[in-house]
């Protein structure tokens, strides 16, 4: 068997076994197609069914998460928890709140999720949850109701050694908090179950800043294989939450001007560049008035605003996409191209589509797949999991330290994997058969379960 006709087999059996998951399909075909060649040239891989086993969930649980709001009504979300991958580590990853949220998205994203804590090297397996819960428009105590309800059933299925939650999109600092409570309050114990918590209650300094810094370096190691790097550059970022803020922050620190913002309804553009003190009212904007990036255009009348679209028709050398998947499709590639782009860092989860990637890898330009560089912020989990079981906590610059070491790290192992004949790198490749090796080198160890 070829590695297509492998490839072929494989997907065709995926979706009839798993019909209507778009996102799981997507996801899988990608991590499949790098890693086929690989595993056609290990018949233990082939009998074993290691990939058929790593598709397959270890445990799936969907609940009902009813709630009360401000007027009194009863409203009914869905829960999910994805317990995709425990061979290296307990499961890890976060939760996410939505009106989009699905099975397969959540299935993609702990697909995803189980490779990229992989590459961290930290003993992390692989998990994500959320609900079809919109927490846009919501008063302080609907948030507070729907986390303590969440977490009511949530709580018998996760555990510091059994599976860690964090946040993701909608997920922040203050929705992790109220889970924690109340995780707290019904396991009657104190223990480092979720990541991304209050300093002040074992969270760790720098996990706020993990991913977007976490990008921005690696981005930094992938300019550096060309001689480059961000200074001087012009950097469009998509989203304006916390991914999208801590990138746009690092990638200024690291002397490049940052052109555009979104959110869900449209970007901002600068002309001048989003400096420090503009950032400040975004991260101001964002994290405590809760507004609309339009707002940007409103303070700063230079910046335009353009409703319902995506930033990437902007000139620029860098593109960050750090909103969502699929947000950049392939005439948005053309244009990023054409308009003399070099490099472009994912600090989302496949934010890019197929089409797209395959538009960048065949221009050779750099293109690095969200499970290498956004990986900064579950690492940093990670490394919040560890001070919480030693009881300690470390100052910013020794976690800063350490996320910079694991970036290169994973970058290096991009390198090795990745490197095709020609030279180019391909970041996809390398991510995808580094991050299965260690966890199918796992699963094969502790035999058929
Ligand atoms: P936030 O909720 O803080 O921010 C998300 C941003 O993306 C917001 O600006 C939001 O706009 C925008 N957005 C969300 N959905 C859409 C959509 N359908 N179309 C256009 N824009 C959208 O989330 P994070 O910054 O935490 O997460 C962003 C991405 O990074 C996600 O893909 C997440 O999985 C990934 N990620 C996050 C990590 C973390 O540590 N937080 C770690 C690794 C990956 P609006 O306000 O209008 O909804």
């Amino acid at each position: 068997m070829n590695a297509k006709s492998y490839v072929d087999n494989f997907m065709n059996e995926l979706v009839t076994k798993n019909p209507g998951e778009p996102e799981f399909h997507q996801a899988v075909r990608e991590v499949v197609e790098s890693v086929a060649d690989y595993i056609l040239e290990s018949p233990q891989l082939m009998k074993m069914k290691v990939m058929e086993r790593i598709v397959e969930p270890e445990r799936v649980i969907m609940f009902r998460v009813p709630w009360v709001n401000d007027a009194g009504e009863v409203v009914i979300n869905k829960g999910y928890r994805v317990q995709m991958n425990s061979a290296i580590g307990p499961y890890k990853g976060g939760v996410r709140f939505h009106a989009s949220v699905n099975l397969s998205i959540l299935k993609f994203l702990a697909f995803e999720q189980t490779f990229k804590n992989s590459l961290t090297t930290l003993p992390m397996g692989g998990g994500k949850g959320g609900s079809n819960f919109d927490p846009k428009g919501k008063s302080e105590m609907e948030i507070m109701r729907f986390c303590q309800s969440f977490i009511t059933e949530l709580y018998r299925h996760i555990g510091p050694d059994t599976d860690v939650p964090a946040g993701d999109i909608g997920v922040g600092g203050r929705e992790v908090a109220y889970m924690f409570g109340q995780y707290k309050r019904l396991s009657n114990e104190f223990t480092g179950t979720f990541t991304g918590k209050g300093i002040s209650f074992g969270g760790s300094l720098m996990r706020p800043e993990a991913t977007g810094y976490g990008a921005c370096y690696f981005g930094e190691a992938m300019l550096a294989t060309r001689g480059d790097s961000y200074k001087g550059k012009k950097v469009c970022i998509s989203g304006s939450g916390n991914v999208a803020q801590f990138a746009a922050k690092k990638a200024t620190e690291l002397g490049a001007t940052v052109m555009t913002m979104s959110d869900s309804n449209g970007y901002i553009y600068d002309p001048d560049g989003i400096s420090p003190e503009k950032l400040q009212y975004i991260f101001q904007l964002k994290n405590v008035l809760r507004g609309r990036i339009r707002e940007y255009a409103n303070k700063y009348p230079t910046a335009k605003y353009v409703a319902d679209a995506r930033p990437w028709g902007e000139k620029c050398d860098i593109a960050m996409p750090c909103a969502t998947q699929n947000e950049l499709n392939g005439a948005e590639a053309d244009m990023l191209l054409k308009n003399g782009c070099k490099c472009v860092v994912e600090g989302a989860n496949m934010p890019t589509t197929p089409d797209a990637i395959a538009k960048f890898q065949a221009a050779k330009i750099l293109y690095s797949p969200g499970k290498a560089s956004n990986a900064g912020g579950v690492a940093t989990s990670g490394l919040e999991m560890s001070q919480n079981s030693m009881r300690l906590g470390w100052s910013a610059e020794e976690v800063d330290q350490r996320l910079r070491g694991i970036m290169s790290n994973i970058h290096s192992a991009c390198v090795k994997y990745g490197t095709e004949p020609d030279g180019y790198i391909n970041y996809v490749k390398g991510a995808n058969i580094s991050g299965f090796m260690k966890v199918a080198d796992a699963m094969l160890a502790q035999g058929i379960v």
